[in-house]
């Protein structure tokens, strides 16, 4: 029996950065691999003007969120077809399309939906707080978590990073001099606490399928991942960490996603 990994993220590109290395590896153990994008990020930025106006974006975005999970070899890409709320209080929040004014019991039934039909045996999703507070993030880590409960599969992760990780790379940056994205301030909020992390998957043999799906986010590209010496990006990119709150727990930390996995014959 093919095991089934299905990521539920909110916009383009969140599922190479949080799970991108875990979902490639997930492939070539021999999943069958579907992410779920609740919005088409019609609010990002746009890193290069030449690739598209605010009203392409969404086009644009799908298109290489497409291009991205070619690259990490995923099977299937959906949308749940609400739009991206933008950053908490910006314009977007009031769009009556607007991602987080939706009613969760309505997002959780799509993706209750997507699940009936896909039977994940393991769903990845934001951790609660949605790494850096997104509301779009913390809403679909909410549904994802209310439509496992609903149509339950074997294991439910949340991906980070970890606190710590996070708050360890932006120190050692800060006292490299190597400009941050996040005030330093605020890095006390941060990613997962550190004592909900489970699983920590060291993806450096999927790190340059990771990179090249995060270089098909063309317009997500911002000024600084770009000029991030090689180095600190590796870092950024080579681990990801995960917290097991569904199912019983794989055998300890250190291990993918899939790691003693019992797929169930449903
Ligand atoms: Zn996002």
């Amino acid at each position: 029996m093919t095991p089934t990994l299905v990521t539920v993220f909110a916009h383009p590109d969140d599922e190479t950065f949080a799970a991108g290395g875990s979902v490639a590896s997930a492939v070539d153990a021999g999943a069958r691999v579907v992410a779920i994008c609740a919005t088409r990020g019609e609010a990002g930025e746009i890193a290069d003007p030449s690739l598209a106006t605010p009203e392409t974006l969404g086009e644009v975005r799908e298109a290489e969120l497409r291009a991205a999970c070619a690259e990490l070899g995923v099977h299937d890409v959906r949308f749940l077809g609400y739009r991206d709320s933008g950053m908490e209080g910006s314009a977007g929040n009031a769009d009556p399309r607007a991602f987080a004014t939706a009613r969760d019991d309505e997002v959780v039934e799509r993706i209750a939906a997507h699940f009936a039909e896909l039977r994940p045996d393991v769903v990845v999703t934001f951790e609660p707080g949605g790494v850096y507070g997104h509301p779009d993030h913390r809403k679909i880590s909410r549904c994802a978590t209310a439509a496992f409960d609903r149509v339950p599969g074997v294991r439910l992760y949340y991906a980070g990073p970890s606190r710590s990780a996070f708050m360890t790379l932006l120190s050692e940056m800060r006292a490299a001099g190597v400009e941050q994205p996040f005030p330093f301030e605020d890095s006390g909020t941060l990613g997962m606490p550190d004592e909900d992390v489970t699983t920590l998957v060291d993806v450096r043999p999927q790190l340059a399928r990771k990179k090249r799906a995060l270089a098909a986010h063309r317009t997500q590209i911002d000024p600084w991942l770009a000029s991030l010496p090689d180095e600190w990006l590796d870092r950024l990119l080579a681990e990801e960490e995960f917290g097991q709150v569904r199912g019983e727990r794989a055998a300890s930390i250190g291990h993918g996603l899939l790691e003693g996995l019992t797929v169930s014959t449903r």
